[in-house]
């Protein structure tokens, strides 16, 4: 009998969904840690990640710790991997002729996508279609051909602005886990290096707050489902400054870890409807991140190609960062909504997704912050980024530098749609409502001076006619436009 070849598992493939059963190998790199900057918790959690499953395998693992992986890899002919999930670990594996298995850890497979795609002859992929049609595929949340509730998209019963005058949602406190040895090392050898100069790390590495093992994942998934998925929905976008975590998963992290199986994530947040636990509004605006855009990004990222994140800059955008995003120092900001959000970047590794659009990124796209240089940021800051998730998430959705590929309009907004979601603009020192001066929220200037910028570009844009119709009626509009060419403090 064939000896089995023995896998060489990723670190996005750490959970009992990549093991087959066979030897297994895995390879700490230290050149993945020196690329770039990167969050501390961030480093920590992968690290820990790896090591918790080489100590969960005992025998069955080989684990080597290097600087790279060829000299692990090269030369030997006894590996197949699941098909990794970047263009360059794909590479890679191809390179050395490794076997190569179909990749998993999402809803869908490259192939479902592929045919969807197909069928509309590579036009109008948008993800609201997508999403029926996995739905349709799954059953996930089906009466026969016909969606629960006689509805596919609850987005009216959800999007609640935060309630008033709260300092937060009044929920009980996520499920944390608990460090052990395998923490404590992996923070010393990130020092260790770190002192050594061979990797560069940003921001605080507190107690670690997202599953590094798959039996935390299921923990942080059966606390979620009980005591936040019921106020998910209305609360999908809302913001408190108190209340870091609001309704969310955080399970963003441990699924591209491939600590948690997406399909068993949506499979639990369904049986929670199905028991009365949660209402349909909340679990389908769920079941829509995950089964929707997690898969839809994902496939997108291979859809759109490998040079999709340096082929496009249609805004033109080319400011380099500001060191406050470079060291994810909230002290060097004055506008309340970036600086907390930042502060909490710092402090968790982690912003929700509406700090993420509609703070960092409608402040990155207003300023003109290269696209490019955006994306290896957000890639290195988040514990939960990815090179495959950030392309159709930051050049696409919330920078705008594919043109509309991803996204139909800019998600550029002014002081007031932070102030209605958010409780941000009570504690800053700017208005919102106010436009020019002193007070002048820079976020509301800005977003003025980001249409005046843009308006050649955007004029084809049917959904920005009217935006550009309200710039032309600004009496004060070059003054506007002035006082943010000056801006110096924000
Ligand atoms: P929840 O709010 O609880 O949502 C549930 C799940 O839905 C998430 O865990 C995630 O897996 C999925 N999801 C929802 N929206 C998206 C999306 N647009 N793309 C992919 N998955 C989605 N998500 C990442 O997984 N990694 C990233 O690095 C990342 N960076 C982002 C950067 C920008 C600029 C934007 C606009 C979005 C980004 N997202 C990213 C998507 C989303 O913001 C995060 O998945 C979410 O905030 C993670 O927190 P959570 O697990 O509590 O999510
Ligand atoms: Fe942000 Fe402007 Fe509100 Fe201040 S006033 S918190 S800068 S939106």
């Amino acid at each position: 009998m064939a000896t089995p070849r023995t896998r060489w598992l990723f670190a996005g493939q750490l959970g009992p969904l990549f093991d087959d059963g066979g030897p297994i190998l895995l390879v700490e790199a230290r050149s993945v840690f020196a690329r770039r900057p990167m969050h501390r918790a961030k480093a920590h959690l992968i690290l820990s990640a790896m090591r918790h499953r080489v100590r969960e395998l005992g025998d069955r693992v080989e684990y080597r710790q290097v600087d790279r992986f060829d000299e692990v890899v090269d030369g030997r002919d006894d590996l197949e991997v699941i098909d990794p999930t970047s263009w360059a670990a794909r590479r890679f594996v191809r390179e050395r002729g490794m076997r190569v298995l179909p990749s998993r850890g999402f809803i869908t497979s490259e192939a479902d996508f592929r045919d969807w795609a197909d069928s509309r002859g590579g036009k109008r992929l948008l993800m609201e279609d997508f999403y029926r049609t996995v739905r349709e595929r799954t059953g996930l949340l089906m009466e026969g051909a016909a969606p629960v509730g006689g509805q596919w998209n609850y987005d009216h019963d959800n999007r609640e602005p935060p309630p008033k005058g709260a300092a937060r949602l009044g929920l009980p406190d996520p499920w944390w886990p608990v460090e052990d040895d395998i923490d404590e090392q992996a923070r010393a050898d990130l020092d260790r290096w770190e002192r050594d100069g061979l990797i560069t790390l940003v921001g605080d590495d507190g107690p670690r707050r997202f599953a590094a093992t798959a039996d935390e994942a299921r923990r942080a998934l059966d606390d979620f489902v009980e005591s936040r998925l019921m106020d998910f929905g209305p609360f999908e976008d809302a913001t408190l400054s108190g209340d870091w975590t609001m309704a969310h998963s955080l399970l963003s992290a441990p699924m591209n870890l491939g600590l948690l199986d997406p399909r068993i994530v949506v499979d639990e947040a369904v049986a929670a409807y199905d028991r009365g636990d949660a209402p349909l509004s909340s679990v389908e605006g769920f079941v829509r991140q995950i089964a929707g855009w997690r898969d839809y990004m994902w496939h997108l990222y291979w859809y759109l190609g490998e040079s999709y994140p340096t082929d496009h800059n249609a805004l033109e955008a080319t400011e380099p960062l500001p060191e406050a995003f470079v060291q994810l120092d909230p002290d060097r900001i004055e506008a309340n909504c970036l600086s907390e959000t930042v502060d909490g970047l710092r402090r968790h590794g982690w912003a929700h997704h509406i700090q993420r659009l509609m703070v960092l990124g409608n402040w990155s796209l207003q300023r003109g912050y290269d696209p490019l240089e955006l994306n290896h940021w957000f890639t290195g800051m988040f514990v939960d980024g990815t090179p495959w998730v950030m392309p159709a998430n930051v050049i696409g959705m919330s920078q705008h530098a594919d043109g509309g590929i991803v996204a139909t309009k800019p998600y550029a907004a002014g002081g007031a749609y932070i102030n209605r979601m958010s409780d941000y603009c009570g504690g800053c020192r700017f208005d919102p409502k106010v436009r020019l001066g002193e007070n002048a929220c820079p976020f509301t200037a800005g977003y003025w001076a980001f249409l005046d910028r843009n308006q050649q570009r955007l004029a084809g844009n049917s959904r920005m006619r009217r935006p550009l119709a309200g710039l032309r009626g600004l009496s004060d509009l070059e003054v506007v436009v002035d006082q943010e060419r000056r801006r110096d403090t924000w």
